[in-house]
């Protein structure tokens, strides 16, 4: 073993300088591979099209707990806007400032050093360590989290509980832990109508009528009024374009997307019924064609408060004193593919500069996020 899988803000660092901005590596996992490889874990590279993917294991009895996460980050945005390079990993008055520093590079760094510190004081754990480790969580996701879970199952490896280290302290390490996400789905409506003279409308079909008529429809329904552990599912009109440029046409087409974030009341197959119903009743009330197309990026999920939030939760009210909330807030993750296959939750960083310019965290977080993943090792090989 050397210090740096110890020194967790040094392992963020070595992270931070390899610029994975979706989908590239450029030697992030790398750095993932040789600390766990010195830790004794098997390690195994996973390609799947222009992604790599990494999943490691330590030990070979049950239970199989895994830490999951991505080495990949969004974009730096306008260079000229950060106060340091945010590929350089800048210590500055307490931070660790670059891109990646929250979300969710700090994090891997904790979990590699949690595991390190773990494994000393003890060798032979009564379960298997794992670590599912993707560069593709930013991006479209399709080469990622998905795929890697599908081959490793097919080889055999079976996770018992999962624990994914997004940032999710909006504002104070302690603040909250997600134990479930909302779906997403996204919908493009077209309208095509007759185009003719705005003072001969019986000439013409006006599209935007039947788009009207839809939408108002679709926003004024309520679809539900939140179900356990989640508020209630929403539905946004985004944009709405027509382009005409003349005072004197009814245009012959009219389009729309909305967005829908759904709880467990509903999966993307039920809202996609529902959204093609409307469309047919306003096609025969209104006379247009209407096409949509729609795109579920994520269905919703829910993992029933129970062993593992409690240890997540426990291990953080013991290193912090504060216990953090269960939450279902926020936008979708990977732990979106994961629940498929064990119980998951996740607990990271504070996220409030994720994606952003100067995003940052406090090094004491990261050493103190390590802590707490350390003790979340100690109670779950304990109890499980
Ligand atoms: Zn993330």
């Amino acid at each position: 073993m050397t210090v740096t899988q110890l020194d967790p803000i040094a392992l963020a660092c070595d992270l931070i300088r390899k610029p994975s901005v979706t989908p590239a590596d450029l030697g992030a996992l790398d750095v993932v591979e040789r600390a766990l490889k010195d830790l004794g874990f098997q390690v195994k590279r996973y390609r799947f099209e222009d992604i790599d993917n990494l999943y490691a294991r330590h030990g070979t009895k049950s239970p199989n707990f895994c830490f999951a996460g991505h080495t990949d980050v969004v974009p730096t945005g306008d260079l000229t806007q950060w106060s340091v390079d945010p590929f350089e990993a800048a210590l500055r008055d307490g931070f660790l400032i670059g891109r990646g520093a929250a979300d969710m590079k700090g994090g891997i760094a904790a979990f590699i050093s949690a595991t390190a510190r773990y494994l000393t004081r003890n060798p032979n754990p009564k379960g298997s360590i794992s670590f599912l480790i993707t560069g593709d969580e930013e991006g479209l996701a399709l080469h990622g989290t998905k795929r890697l879970l599908e081959a490793i199952t097919a080889e055999g490896e079976r996770l018992d509980h999962c624990l994914v280290g997004e940032p999710t302290n909006p504002n104070a390490l302690g603040d909250m832990i997600k134990n479930g996400r909302r779906g997403s789905l996204n919908c493009t409506i077209q309208v095509t109508g007759v185009q003719g003279h705005v003072a001969y409308p019986h000439k013409a079909c006006n599209p935007i009528r039947a788009l009207i008529g839809l939408l108002s429809t679709l926003q004024n329904h309520c679809l539900d009024e939140g179900v356990e552990g989640f508020q209630p599912s929403n539905l946004e009109v985004v944009t709405l374009d027509v382009g005409n440029p003349a005072t004197n046409v009814i245009p012959e087409r009219a389009t729309a997307r909305l967005n829908i974030r759904f709880n467990t009341a509903h999966s993307g197959a039920s809202l996609t019924n529902w959204l093609q119903d409307q469309a047919s009743q306003t096609e025969r009330l209104y006379g247009a064609k209407i096409e949509l197309n729609i795109h579920v990026s994520g269905e919703a999920f829910f993992t029933q408060p129970g062993l593992l939030t409690q240890i997540v939760q426990d291990a953080c009210e013991t290193v912090t004193g504060r216990r953090p909330e269960l939450s279902t807030t926020g936008g979708t993750s990977d732990a979106r593919f994961i629940k498929d296959y064990c119980p998951v939750c996740e607990f990271g960083l504070v996220g409030a500069t994720m994606h952003q310019i100067n995003e940052r965290v406090q090094t004491r977080d990261i050493e103190i996020l390590s802590q707490i993943y350390e003790a979340v090792l100690e109670c779950y090989f304990k109890l499980a």
